[in-house]
C-alpha cells in the first residue's frame, strides 16, 4: 500500500522524538514533515531537536529542515495527517486550523473533553472513533481531531477495563509516581528533581480523575455517556526518567476472587490486537507475580513501550482490590497511543 503523508508539529520535543521513533519504518505512515516553533524552524533537525533517546537520530530525519508549524505545510508537503505534540497553550488554534483540512492525531489536552471529540486508547474504547462523523456534521471539517489521553490516565485505563466489564466499578483511588519526560524536555529543573519527590503536577489530577470516565463511558446516539464510578487521584514527580507508576485502590461492583482479576487482566484483547495493527501490544497488559514488580526501569519498555505492566493484585476485603501498575509515558502514554489511534483509523477507513 501506498504510506501515508505524515506531519510531525512539536517534532523536537520529547513527545516528538517518539513520533519520529515509532513512525520510522512504519508500514502505513511515512514522515514528509517535521514542524516546530520559530526556536527551530529553518534548522537541520539535528541541531534544532536535543534528542533524548538511545541510539542517533535516524539519518534522513536528522537532515531534514524543521518547518514553522502553520497550515501551509499541508499543501507544500502533501499531508494526509498530522500528529500533535504541541503546548497546550497553543494547540486551540493551530489543531483546529489543521483539523480544518486534513485529520490531526493530539497529545495535545484541549480538545479532549469535547463532547464531539474522541478520546481514545485503542485497545479500551476503539468504538468512540464513531464520534468522528458527529464531529465532522457540527464542525464542516475536512479533517478531524482524535486525541489520546494524559499520559497516566492511559496507564490507569487499560487495565480498569476489563475489570469494568466483569466485576462492575463503584470508585478508584490512585497515587501516581511519573516519570521526568512526563514534564517535557525543560519540564523539572534537575535541583527540584535529584534526591526528591514533588507532590504536585499541575492540572494534572483533574485529568486523572476526569478523563477516565470518559474513555469508560459509553457511546449511544452519537454521544458518549460518563462512566458512572468516582476516581480520586493524588500525583507525584518522582526521579524517574520514563514510566509512570501507578499504586491504585479499586472498589468493585461485584466480589471477586484474585486469581478471577489476574485471568481477567491476563486474557484481555481487544480490537487493535484482533486486527493485528503494527504497534497493537500482544498482550495489551502483562500480569508480574513478583513481589517487587513492575518498576520503571525494568518492565517500561515491555511490548516495545505500549504493553500497561500490572503487579502486587491483593484483595483487602470484600469488593476492594490493590495493585501496582506502570506504563511507558511518552510511548504507550503519548506517541505511541496516537500512531495506534491512526492505525485504527485507517482501517476504519477515517483516514
Ligand atoms: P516538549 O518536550 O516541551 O516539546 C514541545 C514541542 O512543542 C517542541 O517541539 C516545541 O518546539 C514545540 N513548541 C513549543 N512552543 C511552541 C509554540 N508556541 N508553537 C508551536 N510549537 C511550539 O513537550 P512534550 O513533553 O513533548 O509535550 C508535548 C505535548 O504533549 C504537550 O501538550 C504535553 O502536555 C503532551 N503530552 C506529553 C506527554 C509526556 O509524557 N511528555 C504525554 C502525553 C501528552 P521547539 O523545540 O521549537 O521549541
Amino acid at each position: 500500500m501506498k504510506k501515508l503523508n505524515v506531519g510531525v508539529l512539536g517534532a523536537t520535543g520529547m513527545v516528538g522524538q517518539r513520533f519520529i521513533e515509532g513512525l520510522e519504518h512504519h508500514p502505513y505512515f511515512k514522515i514528509a514533515c517535521l514542524a516546530a516553533s520559530d526556536r527551530s524552524a529553518g534548522k537541520p533537525y539535528r541541531e534544532a531537536a536535543k534528542w533524548y533517546l538511545a541510539g542517533d537520530i535516524p539519518k534522513h530525519v536528522g537532515d531534514m529542515k524543521v518547518e514553522l508549524i502553520g497550515t501551509g505545510i499541508i499543501d507544500e508537503f502533501d499531508l494526509d495527517i498530522v500528529f500533535s505534540a504541541i503546548p497546550s497553550s497553543v494547540a486551540k488554534e493551530v489543531e483546529g486550523s489543521f483539523a480544518e483540512q486534513v485529520p490531526v492525531y493530539s497529545n495535545t489536552k484541549t480538545y479532549r473533553m469535547e463532547s464531539d471529540v474522541p478520546l481514545v486508547v485503542a485497545d479500551v474504547n476503539p468504538h468512540h472513533l464513531d464520534l468522528v462523523k458527529v464531529q465532522k456534521e457540527n464542525r464542516g471539517w475536512n479533517g478531524h481531531i482524535v486525541t489520546n489521553p494524559n499520559c497516566s490516565t492511559i496507564g490507569l485505563v487499560v487495565p480498569l477495563k476489563p475489570i469494568l466489564d466483569e466485576f462492575g466499578l463503584e470508585w478508584v483511588n490512585v497515587c501516581t509516581m511519573q516519570a521526568l519526560s512526563g514534564a517535557g524536555y525543560d519540564g523539572v529543573p534537575s535541583m527540584a528533581a535529584v534526591d526528591n519527590v514533588i507532590p504536585f503536577i499541575g492540572g494534572e489530577e483533574e485529568k486523572v480523575e476526569l478523563e477516565p470516565l470518559k474513555i469508560l463511558g459509553k457511546m449511544e446516539s452519537g454521544r458518549v455517556e460518563d462512566a458512572g464510578f468516582q476516581v480520586f487521584a493524588s500525583c507525584n514527580r518522582v526521579a524517574s526518567l520514563d514510566g509512570h507508576l501507578k499504586s491504585m485502590f479499586i472498589g468493585t461492583r461485584d466480589d471477586f476472587d484474585i486469581e478471577d482479576i489476574v485471568a481477567v487482566l491476563q486474557n484481555y484483547t481487544s480490537v487493535p490486537q484482533e486486527l493485528k495493527l503494527p504497534t497493537a501490544p500482544i498482550p495489551p497488559i502483562i500480569v508480574r507475580e513478583e513481589d517487587d514488580r513492575p518498576q520503571p526501569r525494568l518492565d517500561r519498555d515491555a511490548g516495545r513501550g505500549m504493553a500497561v505492566t500490572v503487579g502486587r493484585l491483593r484483595k483487602k476485603s470484600e469488593k476492594k482490590l490493590k495493585l501496582t501498575c506502570l506504563s511507558h509515558n511518552t510511548i504507550r502514554g503519548a506517541a505511541g497511543a496516537s500512531i495506534l489511534n491512526a492505525e485504527l483509523a485507517l482501517k476504519e477507513k477515517l483516514l
